[in-house]
């Protein structure tokens, strides 16, 4: 008997940018993963741009080579994504 949220407990109440119908999260303020509204639409979290921090809603990964090492992905924000150096 789940709900998805604590009575009692926050709510995130983000709005999702993209949403039709307008609803708010209904996650708890805690929630570390998406954002999920009451009819069960889903959108990301805004996450720190991993060169300039500033949050952003649209992270474009982008695969980071090394020379020796496994590759990894990081998470930029349209601007830093467009101007790598
Ligand atoms: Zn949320
Ligand atoms: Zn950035």
């Amino acid at each position: 008997m789940s709900t998805g949220a604590a009575f009692g407990a926050p709510s995130c109440n983000a709005y999702n940018p993209g949403s039709v119908t307008g609803l708010p999260c209904i996650l708890t303020t805690t929630h570390s993963s998406n954002h999920m509204d009451a009819v069960g639409g889903c959108w990301p979290q805004p996450k720190p741009c991993n060169r300039c921090n500033r949050p952003t809603e649209a992270p474009i990964p982008i695969i980071v080579e090394r020379a020796s090492g496994p590759a990894w992905t990081v998470h930029l924000c349209p601007d830093c994504a467009t101007r790598r150096t």
